[in-house]
Parts: C-alpha cells; structure tokens; sequence
C-alpha cells in the first residue's frame, strides 16, 4: 500500500461553534467528520474580547492534536465588526486595532491562518481609496504580528462591500508588502452572486480560470463551501444547503474532485448544520472517486 501524498489530501469541514471556549470546536468539527475547520476566536459582534486564558490556549492545541487538526486545517474568521478599508479615521483605526488582536489570537493558538472580509467604502470614499486602506491594514497587521496570513474573503458584493470583483482581490494583494502572508478564500455563494457562474462543470472551468488569470491560483489558501439562495450576479449574499440553492451539486463536485483545492480547508457555511455530516460525506465520496479514477 502506498501512502497519500499530503496534496492528494482534502480538508473538509465546517464552521462550527466555539461556545464555551475555543476548546471546543475541533471536538465538534470531530463529531460531524470533519478534517477541517472554522471558528470565530472571540464574540464575532463585539469589538473587545478579553485574552484568551492560558489553560483555554493549551485545551486548544491538546485537543487538536488529539484530533489530528494542524494550523492548515484550521480557518478562523475574523468579526464582523471589522472595515479595514474605513472612511472615516476613527473607524479605521478601531478596526485596525481589533484585527491586529484578531491575528494575535490566531498567533497564540498556533494558527497560521485568519480569514476576514475585506471591507466597504459606505460610499465615502472611491473604490481605489478603499483598497489601498485594506491592503495598508493588512501591512500594519504583518508588521504588528509575526507568521499568520491574512487571508481575504471574496464578497458577494452587497451594500458598498468590495472584494466582490477577482479584479478587487487582485489589487488588494498587489498593495501588500509580504505577498507570502496574503491568500484568498473563495466562497462559491459569494461568487456566483457576484456574478461568476458556477452552476455548470464549464462554467466552474470558466470562473476559476478568470480567478487564475487575474489573481493566480497560488494565492487560493481556503474556501467557503456554499450553495445560494440568491441568483447569479444578484450580488446579495444567502448561503444555502449544497444542491438545494441555484448553484448545485455539479460544483461541489467539481471543487472535490479537482486537486487544485486540495491540502486547503474547505468550509461549509450552509444553513443547515444538521445536514453538515452528510454534506462532507457526499464531498468526500465525489474526492475519492477522482482518486481512484
Ligand atoms: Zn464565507
Ligand atoms: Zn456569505
């Protein structure tokens, strides 16, 4: 028997609650099958958390390691609170500060990775403006915080929300200093809603062969694994259960099947979390048939 090579590997999991301490997300990432996971490291709508406790920290590795999580499975998301793209200074520098916390807690749990959303202009300020302030957070937050990526979301695009367009991603990353601690997670809700089709295996090819093109394919750290309520190009955001929204299973059949989203974590955000189990089931059938093909 040979062994797996590492990038033959999928992680699939979900983001799954971390009430009652950060402990306890990988034991309930455990209980629904998951190789991966996501979780908010504090109250995603409140702007102070206190320090994460010591005895907190090493139940989070123990448990990890118990489980067979490492820092490359793992997702946190940043709250929702936070615009590192800020019109107004007062705002900005809040949400810098609450970031740069964010990153560090990620630092302190041994996590590598910190997923966040990129941020709106409200209106006040041009799009190239907005931009510049994001990928100038992002620098402040390398400089603030050794090892962790920093890696942005693509939007679907709602209100004055940017990072809905490859080009918005592509000029974010071009801005920051470290390119080696910037990445992007593509989420298949945000996307089709932005108005890259997703519903078809051609229309799959077509769409992260732009995403190739105008960002680079190295750049892809994680994904968000959704199906939507809302349609292409609606540019409103509402995950559904995957096959039940108007992207469909072809996708997710594609994405577990193509090695280019392997060894990254891939997350479900469905609406559903009773389905979670059969969701990465299903995921996971579709990857070791290609295997085996
Ligand atoms: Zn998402
Ligand atoms: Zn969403």
């Amino acid at each position: 028997m040979t062994m797996r090579s590492k990038s033959q590997i999928k992680y699939i999991g979900a983001h799954v609650s971390a009430a009652g301490g950060v402990d306890q997300a990988p034991l309930r990432a455990r209980e629904i099958g998951a190789n991966a996971f996501a979780l908010f490291t504090k109250n995603q709508r409140q702007w102070v958390a206190k320090p994460l406790e010591p005895k907190t920290i090493s139940a989070f590795k123990a448990n990890c390691k118990m489980l067979g999580f490492s820092a490359e499975q793992i997702l946190p998301h940043d709250s929702y609170l936070i615009n590192l793209g800020a019109p107004e200074e007062e705002k900005l520098e809040k949400s810098r500060a609450a970031f740069i916390d964010e990153m560090a807690r990620c630092q302190q749990l041994g996590l590598t990775l910190l997923n966040f959303h990129p941020g709106s202009h409200l209106n006040k300020i041009s799009e190239q403006e907005c931009l510049s302030k994001i990928a100038e957070s992002i620098n402040l937050a390398h400089q603030a915080v050794p090892n962790v990526i920093a890696v942005i979301e693509n939007t679907a695009g709602q209100g004055s929300n940017l990072g809905w367009k490859f080009e918005h991603l592509a000029e974010i990353i071009e801005q920051v200093e470290d390119k080696s601690r910037v990445g992007v997670c593509i989420d298949t809700c945000h996307t089709f809603a932005a108005g890259y089709d997703l519903s078809t295996p051609e229309a799959c090819e077509a769409t992260f062969a732009e995403f190739d093109r105008i960002v680079g394919m190295h750049y892809l750290r994680a994904m968000h694994i959704n199906d939507s309520k809302s349609a292409l190009g609606s540019r409103v955001d509402r995950h559904h259960a995957l096959g039940k929204g108007e992207i469909g299973w072809h996708c997710f059949e594609y994405i577990a099947k193509d090695p280019r989203f392997n060894a990254i974590p891939l997350i479900l955000e469905t609406i559903e979390p009773e389905l979670w189990q059969q969701e990465i089931e299903q995921l996971r059938t579709f990857h070791q048939l290609a295997v085996s093909e």
